[in-house]
């Protein structure tokens, strides 16, 4: 018996000298393998159906944003906010605020995505579906997939500068002329503007509709108003490293959840692929997204984070120095 268990433990001595403990396994993935892994996520969330707000794929969205925040993130944060005229039509929303700390106490970098999906297919040809949520693979699917891929590999890169991802609730829930978008990046900025700019971040990065098999994402014109830097930063490494999907031309003004930032003054840019056929309608499903679209932004985003700081501290020299 005894023989037996001493066998047993140099059996896992030999198992875990191979292949190390699991935790230590799964750190430090090489960048190419998160064209897999933010596909599968991609795939996992699509698998809960529509992520309407209050419906039930929205729910299993959010637990899966909180299991990969509980896992991955130095803190979690959820900001809720109401949603709705009268106790009737109220409806809770929350935002996700993932943070990653870095080394250094500068103001952070928020990248952002909004995770809810449209509640009503309302560019449907057929006006007998156009009150039927959208599957939303690309449009409230892949900039969730790209984030939640990023947290994974944050993770076990830890960033020169604290950065946050946030999770934004309730961006596409309105129908059209209410006004009722960006519900929860306008939440999240206005509490911004109430902390003051001392709480502001250094600059604000959304990704929205990034998956499109036939990926071009344009320099988009607000972006460009409010970070001419920051969007030259992107497409230069997207160049530098052969992202041919990132086009050098500027196209579209897209009113997004960099917005209600950009507003504020703070520097924010949206990365998106307007150019897309299925939007706001039942076909927007997985067979029209790619992995090596998906890995192509993911790829964007993590390899601009790396000179990120420099380009920040540099910029602010150059502020400085003009207001002398
Ligand atoms: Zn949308």
């Amino acid at each position: 018996m005894k023989s037996f268990k001493f066998s047993r433990i140099i059996f896992l001595c030999l198992l875990i000298s191979l292949y190390g403990s699991p935790l230590s396994a799964e750190k430090g993935e090489s960048l190419a393998s998160y064209s897999e892994i933010v596909w599968n996520y991609l795939e996992k969330l699509d698998g809960f159906g529509p992520r309407d707000p209050g419906g039930p794929g929205y729910e299993k969205m959010k637990a899966l944003i909180v299991q990969a925040g509980s896992q991955y993130a130095d803190d979690i944060r959820e900001q809720k906010f109401a949603v709705g005229k009268d106790e009737s039509d109220k409806l809770i929303m929350t935002n996700y605020e993932l943070t990653f700390r870095g080394k250094s106490a500068e103001a952070p970098i928020v990248i952002g995505a909004h995770y809810d999906t449209r509640p009503y297919a309302d560019n449907e040809f057929d006006p007998r579906v156009r009150n039927t949520p959208i599957p939303g693979a690309n449009d409230g699917g892949s900039g969730t997939a790209l984030l939640l891929g990023l947290a994974r590999y944050l993770d076990s890169r830890p960033p020169e500068r604290t950065v946050k991802l946030v999770f934004f609730d309730g961006e596409d829930y309105g129908k059209k002329n209410t006004g009722q978008m960006l519900l929860g990046s306008t939440v999240y900025a206005a509490d911004l503007a109430k902390k003051g700019p001392e709480a502001w971040p250094a600059l604000v990065l959304v990704v929205d509709m990034i998956g499109d098999k036939n990926l071009e994402i344009y320099k988009e014109n607000n972006s460009q108003k409010s970070a001419p830097w920051l969007v030259d930063h992107l497409f230069q490494v997207a160049r530098e490293n052969k992202f041919p999907q990132f086009r050098e031309k500027f196209r579209h003004s897209i009113y997004d959840d960099h917005t209600p930032f950009h507003r504020l003054g703070i520097p924010s840019v949206l990365l998106i692929d307007f150019d897309y056929p299925y939007w706001h309608r039942l076909s927007d499903t997985l067979d029209k997204c790619s992995p090596e679209s998906l890995f192509a932004a993911f790829s964007v985003v993590v390899k601009s984070l790396e000179g990120m700081d420099a380009l920040i501290k540099s910029r602010q020299t150059a502020q400085d120095k003009l207001g002398e």
